[in-house]
């Protein structure tokens, strides 16, 4: 499929769209590998040719569509604002525009890609509470009135750049119980929240309501209660000021997982949904601003192994394979403080075979895996275990539409990966026509 119209209810427009296989992903990857290679399994021992060696990503638009219908199916009462930041791939955000679901943006160039897909401003939440005057001044212009503030310095800078702005005041939540946790920068306290309010009303300001994040890869879904009863108690304080609140917005952190002994979208979904119910009434306007859970199951990475470094361990005698160059995409679960994600390494491609990640019964070697630039912060994992394999051979890692791509970097020269799309969904051809 090489062009489709995109004529959804949003703009009528003739897009350019890249094309869309309508193939299981695992089919998409060994048509790639075999494509690239020139349909031989084997690389060229010569080749010169760099593409044959570069990761590069295999998207499942169907996987944003199932994730879209779970979220209505279980999480009806809140609307979902799609993080752009967490992947802004522009076929993600078409799929979402098309299926109508808000934007959380957190810059001018965010609000601009969502806003040229023909999307309504009044769908998009400027969900950064610090913000640069430009960009404020650029969502007036735009009419994309929400936005959030969290410190009294950004109250005046709204004040003198979007008066009519409304606002939504970010609290602390706590996200001692998440992998990334965003409070170490951003989110009011609860004893600073009637000052802010004050401050807001002596602007004449006007604040619409309250939003909270619970940290990026939340694992604890009490989190989200507990962080309802805060908004609640927010709630309360402008009240008694004189505020109207009319919004809440539950922020992000959510699982894309189902089935898990650990954390899953259904098991927040069982905590949140409730504790709105109890302290919201249904006059109260509920969003949220999901990034992973769209994204991350969307996306497969299929990696080539450039080089093996192999270390003798003395005390046990266990070989310890290290592979280099795995993956230039993803920041690293290794020495940082936060980890944004899990990754699972499987065998794509070991010799003339494909794997597909299934268990060959022979014997497995603790490995790391690493990128392939010259520092060693491109750590991907330390805790790998892996049949033996060699340079030519591929990896893949599933689950890696989240803080990938868009975090990747292009230090020592090397590129970011290309997306290559598939559907596992056929609607969603017609959905991006505006079919359906
Ligand atoms: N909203 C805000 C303000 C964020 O900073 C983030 C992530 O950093 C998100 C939403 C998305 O979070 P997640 O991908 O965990 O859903």
């Amino acid at each position: 499929v090489n062009k489709l119209t995109f004529n959804s209810h949003l703009t009528r427009q003739e897009k350019d769209l890249p094309p869309i296989h309508t193939l299981p992903v695992e089919d998409v990857l060994k048509n790639q590998l075999l494509a690239l290679n020139n349909n031989s399994i084997s690389i060229s021992e010569d080749l010169n040719d760099a593409e044959v060696e570069n990761a590069f990503f295999v998207a499942d638009l169907g996987e944003i569509l199932r994730q879209h219908l779970r979220w209505k199916a279980t999480l009806p009462r809140v609307e979902p604002h799609y993080a752009v930041k967490c992947n802004p791939d522009p076929m993600i955000l078409q799929l979402l525009a098309a299926l109508g679901t808000g934007f959380d943006c957190a810059s001018k160039a965010e609000i601009q890609s969502v806003l040229d897909l023909g999307v309504d401003p009044s769908r998009i939440i400027y969900a950064n509470p610090c913000k640069q005057a430009s960009f404020i001044r650029y969502a007036a212009d735009k009419n994309v009135k929400m936005m959030t503030f969290d410190n009294a310095e950004e109250l005046h800078k709204i004040k003198r750049y979007f008066p009519q702005a409304q606002l939504v005041l970010r609290i602390l939540a706590d996200d001692s119980k998440s992998l990334c946790q965003l409070g170490l920068k951003f989110g009011a306290s609860l004893d600073s929240t009637s000052d802010l309010l004050r401050t807001a009303r002596e602007l004449g300001l006007n604040v619409i309501g309250v939003s909270f994040h619970v940290g990026s890869g939340c694992f604890d879904e009490n989190a989200f209660a507990d962080a309802v009863y805060r908004a609640k108690c927010v709630f309360d304080q402008a009240s008694e000021l004189g505020f109207d609140f009319q919004l809440l917005d539950v922020g992000g952190g959510f699982s894309h997982e189902h089935f898990s002994d650990g954390i899953t979208f259904e098991k927040i979904a069982a905590v949140l949904g409730p504790a709105i119910d109890k302290y919201f009434p249904p006059n109260i306007r509920i969003i949220a601003e999901p990034g992973r859970y769209y994204a991350a199951p969307a996306f497969t990475i299929a990696t080539h192994i450039i080089a093996r470094r192999t270390v003798q361990h003395d005390r046990d005698e266990t070989q310890f394979v290290d592979m280099e160059g795995v993956l230039n995409q993803v920041p690293s679960e290794g020495d940082v403080e936060q980890s944004y994600m899990f990754v699972y390494p499987k065998v794509l491609m070991k010799g003339d075979t494909f794997h597909f990640g299934v268990d060959l019964n022979e014997p497995k070697y603790t490995c790391s895996i690493w990128g392939p630039t010259c520092d060693s912060i491109d750590c991907i994992t330390k805790n790998g275990t892996l049949p033996e394999l060699l340079p030519g051979d591929w990896l893949y890692f599933q689950n890696m539409g989240a803080y990938t791509i868009c975090a990747a970097s292009q230090f020592n020269g090397f590129r970011k990966s290309n997306v290559t799309y598939t559907t596992t969904e056929a609607s969603v051809l017609g959905i991006l026509q505006g079919a359906i």
